[in-house]
Order: C-alpha cells, then structure tokens, then sequence
C-alpha cells in the first residue's frame, strides 16, 4: 500500500517548495490509489509559530490537494501531531537505549562549548564520545544518581565509525556516506521530554506505514541517518523508499530560493498572504494577487519535473497520470516568475467566461459599476486574453461599464481630424437609422456608408473610437458599439462630438 506523508514544521508560513513538495507527494499518492497523511511536526517548541498550522491547512484547501489523513482530516494512525506522541516517543527512545544503539549524555551546553573551543570542528562521535559525560564514560549507578538528582540529559545516537551507509534514492541512486563524517545526533531531550525531529521521524513513518518519503533536498544529509536509525530498531525490512526533491532556485539560479526573496523580487513565495504574528510583517501571496489554483498547481508541478514531452498545461488529473519520480532532476529548478504569470493567464483563457466573470464582479463593486452579468460574461470573453489577472481586466475594459469623461490627449491629436466632427456627426445619424442594432447588422450597414462616400476607413474608425473609448485602445469597434448599444453609443458620440 502506498502511503506518503506531507510532515511540516509550524515554524511560520509554508513556502512554496514546500507547496512543490506536498503536490508531488499528491500525485504519486493518487496515481497509485495511496493514502496521504498530514502530520504536524512541532517538536521544536522554540520555533513554534502560532497560526502557522492553520495557515498550512488552509493553503492546501485553497489548492485543492485534499490528505486522506491527519491533523484535522482524522485517521486511524494518530495523533497526527508529534508534541501529542510524547508517550509514544518515549518508548522507543528506551528501546534503543536498552539495545545499546544510543546513549545518554549529561553534558551541559557550558561542557560543549568548552570542547568546542578547545577542538578544532569539536563532533560528538565515536573519536570524542569517550572524553565526554555520558553513560559510556560513568558507571550505571552514577547514570541513576544523577538523573534521580534532577539533571537534565539527552538521549544521543551511537554511531558505529567507519561504515558506509547507502541511501537509496528514487532520484539520485545509490547515494553512499562513510558513517564517521556523522556525528552522535540529540534523539531526545528530558529537559521537555520530548525527541528531535529525526527520532519523531521515524518513529511516525514507521508507525504511520509510510512507503515513500518524498522530501526537499535539504534533508538528504539526515537520510544516513535516518537509515541508521531504522538499521538501530530493527524496522529495515519495511523502511520507505527515499526521494529527495530538487531545490528550487532563485531566478537568477544563484542559490536557494528564500522565504525573504519573495517581496524582494516582487513575487510571492507563499501560496496565502501571511501576517507574521512575531514580526508583524506581511508577505504576499498567490492566492490574493490574484492566482488561480489550478495555475500555481500546473506551474509547481513543472518546477523539478517534466512529463518528457512539451506539454505543459496540464489539469491535476492529466498531472496525476503523468507524474513519475524518475523524471524528477536531480539539478535545482530556478524559479521563474514570469511564467508563473504566464500560466496564470493560460488558465483565465481555459476557464469558462461564466467563471472569470464571477472573479471580477467584486472588482466591479469596488468601482461602483453593477452591470447585467451576462454583460460582464461577454466582455470578460472580449478581454480575458489581454490580461494575466483578473483584476487587471479593469483597465482593459471599464469604458464598457462607464463612458469616458476624458479623451486621451495624444490620441485625439493624432486620430482627430479636422473632418471628425463632421463625420461623426453623420455616423451618428447613420447608427440612429439601424433597428438591428446586432454587430453583424451595424458592420454592414456602417461599411456601405463608408464606401459609398468614399471615406478613409482608418480615420473613421479611429475617430469612432475614440469617441466610445476615450483612447486608442479596445477589441472589434463593432463588439463595442453592439454591447454599449444603441442609446448608450449615440449618447457617448454626441457627447464626444460637443
Ligand atoms: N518536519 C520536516 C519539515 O519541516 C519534515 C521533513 C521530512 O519530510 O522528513 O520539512
């Protein structure tokens, strides 16, 4: 059974590799009919923000990426939040301290950083481990004395020194690392009773039934670790499969892309506006600049993988047949924000107008328009391939809500003839004639006019628009003129005309 797990910390907002991270745990997940877990890892308490669990939650709602089970989603592997598991953690921390894989260590962070100073890149480990205060160095009774007295200790990992250990990786093979660069790593600390990260870890992957960890690559440097630690429990025959994820760069692919780079760059890199409840800054998110969540979803998806082909809109459901970990690269993705905006506009032209429409009104209401929705439907479907938001349709397409009060001086310049008025005028008295006010009708009866005077046809049209728009810009005349209709165009010519 394929079962996956997206596991973030609640140290702040989630970034948007994160987001990448969670998405390509969903697909595989639903490619192979698996199950996806949510688990809130806040065994950190010093780094715990609060409403950061939330925000998580609720940016994978506004997603779309629905977890089978977790925290708020129920299940029957729970709790799901570590710092609820303190029992649980414990147990195994006695396990391996009774089959001698860990040990405990009374050292203070005084102690440490003495050694520290005294040792050039001073590492708790096998070549150290033996000068140190632990419960290799003293006796069982002293071990007892001391922690009946009240000292804090933790509990460290006894790494064995020269041993190769092999990380299979999905994406990056055979990754080998000799046992001895490692150090001793704090499982568990009695000072809050609780473990660390690693041994939480490992401990829920292993309980939870996790088949596959797919993760950034930032944690590729635990994975031996993590390796050892299932080597350690005996749990080897059922440990998941390993995928690292490439990083995501920054535009320019130097380095990591930052959780600070984001309103820097003029980007969000959150996918909901977060309000950091520590700082009171705010940074923006896809979700208010007006990101569609199918967008973010394509364009994540293509930041580390392809599908081997040159398609690249594809819905979710296309997303899950296609996706496959071998396809993932082992080079970083750089980040590139204008073809996020530009799969933000291919999804406003995929989308129904009906839909796009409804997006807009409140844009519309903002501005004091309400207009016949069937009105916004036609000229959202007018407009929508101008913009790559939709709140950006309101400088494309107000003169069809409100008449312009003010001609752009260049154009007039340039479009106003000396003949204009003349010939508006005339236009004017033409378009008062017609019944069937219907594009098609107008077009026609407007074009005869044109060539049974022998006027210029560019200086016509140009001056027409001008006086319906207000500027030089806007689709077909006649798609204007017919959705204004007749009353409100002949009242904009007259006007312009005065
Ligand atoms: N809690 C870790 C994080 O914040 C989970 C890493 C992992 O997936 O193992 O990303």
């Amino acid at each position: 059974k394929i079962r996956v797990r997206f596991a973030p910390s609640p140290t702040g907002a989630l970034h948007i590799g994160g987001v990448r991270t969670a998405l390509y745990n969903y697909l595989f997940a639903r490619q192979h009919g698996g199950e996806m877990i949510f688990r809130i890892e806040d065994t950190d308490s010093q780094r715990f923000v609060p409403g950061a669990e939330e925000y998580i939650i609720e940016s994978f709602k506004w997603l779309g990426i629905k977890f089978d089970e977790g925290v708020s989603f129920g299940g029957n592997y729970g709790p799901y939040r570590q710092s609820e598991r303190k029992d649980i953690y414990k147990k195994y921390v006695n396990i391996l301290l009774e089959n001698g894989k860990a040990y405990i260590a009374f050292d203070t962070p005084e102690e440490l950083d003495a050694k520290r100073a005294e040792i050039q890149n001073f590492q708790y480990d096998a070549s150290t481990r033996m000068s140190m205060r632990n419960s290799l160095t003293l006796s069982a009774e002293e071990v007892k004395s001391l922690i009946d007295s009240g000292k804090q200790y933790v509990v460290r990992m006894k790494i064995e020194p020269n041993e190769d250990v092999v990380v299979n990786d999905i994406i990056r093979g055979k990754v080998v690392i000799n046992s001895t660069i490692l150090d001793d790593k704090v499982l568990y600390k009695s000072a809050d009773e609780l473990p660390t990260y690693h041994l939480a870890n490992i401990v829920d992957d292993h309980l939870m039934e996790i088949s596959h960890v797919i993760r950034g690559e930032e944690w590729l440097p635990s994975a031996p670790l993590h390796v050892l630690l299932y080597r350690a429990f005996g749990w080897e025959d059922t440990m998941p499969e390993f995928a690292h994820l490439p990083l995501l760069l920054k535009p320019d692919g130097n380095g990591k892309l930052s959780k600070r780079d984001g309103d820097r760059l003029g980007f969000p890199v959150f996918p909901l506006q977060w309000n950091d409840p520590k700082t009171g800054e705010i940074s923006s998110g896809y979700r208010e600049s007006g990101y569609l969540p199918e967008a973010v979803i394509n364009f994540l998806a293509l930041l580390g993988w392809n599908p081997g082909n040159d398609e690249e809109i594809m819905s979710i459901d296309e997303l899950i047949k296609m996706f496959d970990l071998h396809r993932c690269s082992k080079a970083g993705a750089k980040f590139d924000y204008e073809k996020g905006k530009w799969f933000n506009h291919q999804y406003i032209q995929l989308k129904p107008n009906e839909e796009i429409a409804s997006l807009f009104l409140p844009f519309l209401k903002e501005e004091g328009v309400d207009a016949p929705f069937e009105k916004v439907v036609t000229v959202v479907g007018l407009m929508k391939n101008r913009v790559n938001f939709v709140k950006e349709l309101w400088d494309q397409c107000k003169f069809f809500f409100v008449a312009p009060t003010e001609y752009d001086e260049k154009t007039v310049k340039k479009r106003w003839k000396e003949d204009s008025p003349a010939q508006m005028t005339e236009l004017m008295h033409v378009l008062e004639g017609i019944d069937d006010f219907s594009l098609e009708n107008q077009e026609q009866i407007v074009m005869d006019w044109i060539t049974s005077n022998n006027y210029h046809m560019g200086n016509i049209m140009n001056a027409f628009r001008l006086t319906l728009v207000g500027e030089g810009k806007g689709p077909h005349m006649f798609d204007i003129s017919a959705l204004l209709g007749k009353e409100e165009t002949i009242a904009r010519m007259k006007r312009a005309i005065d």
